[in-house]
């Protein structure tokens, strides 16, 4: 590990675990390279500051918290994120600015800010103002960024919004998405959808500098297309997690520890590991659907059912007693597990994902074959890729998944197609490998990266 020299760099993530995880590991990267980090968090939805002991945090508070009127109070399921994202970002820009200026007011040198890039230009004025470098971090994956900057285009051509008309039809300008592959969203807000897109390409444009929790043999034309069309240097240093320097935080559940034993009784490749990630939610006909899909296929499977997961629930009340004694050999529900050990263990043989980009990042570093759900923005790109460029999924699209489809998926992967999938993902794991090692694509970007952020020198750029 480098010498921390005063050297200071202030991140600023979306407080989702899907944004937040990704940020706090390119924290690590950084502080490993000998840059100190103070990550600036909204009160909405912090991470615990007590796993990271290396970081400095500062919570960010708006001004209607608490009170009956406040926007971000905690949600159940259902909620619009297209109008929760314009609430955190009208909540939070003025207490963010203000964080922003005490923060390079203190004692090191702040080389530059690095925000999420859903947080669009938001922070670019301020960032401006105290004199700082901004670089964002996209935590999707570059070939669904390519997608959002083509949203202009998209619109203009007729494509978005989606009329169901036009669903199977191909987008030329953007093989191999079809028009169902489009990254886009159901809002009440569908204008607040096109400025957040924008508005988050336009940051990226005028940042200096775009990182991507991605490798470049995984996207290399996307990335070369973002070139040319950012025109700003970017850093393609994924996947982030795999980072020999990384770490992560060792204290461990007793349900992580309850679910490591569970799958230690189990044969290699056996369990179909479930999840949809932190923020997507279904309806409890879709749930009941997973659930006899899932115990009919005879598979083994752990199951993550997020509270919230399912409209209208708390948890596990809509599922039979028959059913829970059916499955009580087979199947395992948990609320939360850590996904990149339940993806390591070797009794893990396929991962039924929505497609977030972070889970298909992690489900390709461990060499897992995917089935693919997803459900909302990026996740239909992703799961296109993952089917259709890199061949290690099959798709089982939300509007097809009763029953007898999930358990004729679920045995294919797992029994009649598996062996095929699960040897295009041992190749781009390899290939992942390969990336990170000495001379490998991430590596050199990540020094490119490091001399990058060293050559910034804010009172130049205030001046
Ligand atoms: N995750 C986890 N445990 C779970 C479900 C998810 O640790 O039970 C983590 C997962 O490893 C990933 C993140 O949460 O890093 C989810 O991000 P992703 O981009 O896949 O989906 P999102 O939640 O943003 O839709």
């Amino acid at each position: 590990m480098e010498e921390r020299k005063g050297r200071r760099i202030i991140m600023f993530p979306l407080p989702f675990a899907g944004h937040i995880n990704p940020m706090i590991k390119l924290a690590g990267i950084f502080h490993h390279r000998g840059f100190s980090v103070t990550i600036l968090h909204t009160s909405f939805n912090s991470p615990d500051p007590s796993y990271y002991p290396q970081f400095t945090f500062r919570t960010i508070h708006h001004n209607n918290e608490g009170k009956e009127e406040d926007p971000l109070s905690p949600q159940d399921s259902g909620m619009d994120l297209v109008a929760f994202i314009r609430q955190l970002r009208q909540s939070y820009a003025e207490p963010f600015r203000e964080s922003l200026a005490a923060e390079v007011g203190g004692g090191d040198t702040v080389y530059c800010l690095v925000s999420d890039v859903v947080w669009g230009r938001n922070t670019e004025v301020a960032a401006e103002e105290v004199g700082i470098h901004r670089m964002v971090l996209s935590t999707s994956g570059a070939a669904s960024f390519c997608a959002y900057a083509a949203y202009p285009l998209l619109r203009d051509k007729g494509y978005i919004p989606i009329k169901d008309s036009r669903l199977d039809e191909l987008v030329t300008e953007l093989p191999p998405l079809k028009v169902k592959d489009l990254p886009v969203m159901e809002t009440n807000e569908p204008e607040e959808l096109f400025r957040v897109v924008n508005n988050m390409v336009k940051g990226a444009k005028s940042s200096s500098g775009v990182i991507w929790n991605t490798f470049e043999d995984f996207e290399r034309p996307s990335l070369m297309d973002l070139n040319s069309k950012l025109k700003v240097p970017i850093f393609p240093i994924g996947p982030f997690h795999k980072h020999s320097d990384n770490f992560s935080p060792s204290t461990k559940s007793t349900e992580d520890n309850v679910t490591t034993d569970w799958l230690n009784k189990k044969n290699p490749q056996s369990v179909v590991y479930v999840s949809f990630g932190s923020l997507a939610d279904i309806e409890e006909k879709e749930f009941l659907d997973i659930a006899w899909g899932l115990r009919n296929s005879e598979q083994p499977f752990l199951w993550v059912v997020r509270p919230g997961l399912v409209r209208g629930t708390e948890w596990l009340e809509s599922l039979s007693c028959e059913f829970m004694d059916n499955i009580s050999h087979k199947g395992k529900i948990v609320k939360w597990v850590n996904q990149l050990e339940v993806l390591a263990h070797p009794a893990v043989g396929a991962f039924w994902t929505h497609c977030g980009w972070n889970s298909t990042l992690e489900s390709i570093c461990e060499g897992v074959p995917m089935i693919c759900t997803p459900c909302f923005t990026d996740q239909h790109v992703n799961a296109r890729y993952i089917v259709d460029v890199w061949k290690v999924g099959m798709m089982l699209e939300r509007s097809k998944m009763d029953r007898k489809e999930i358990e004729k998926v679920i045995r294919s992967v797992m029994i009649e197609e598996g062996d095929g999938i699960r040897e295009m993902c041992l190749k781009w794991k390899e290939r992942a490998n390969v990336c990170l090692s000495k001379d490998g694509s991430s590596s050199t970007y990540l020094e490119k990266l490091v001399s990058h952020v060293l050559s910034f020198d804010s009172y130049a750029f205030a001046s």
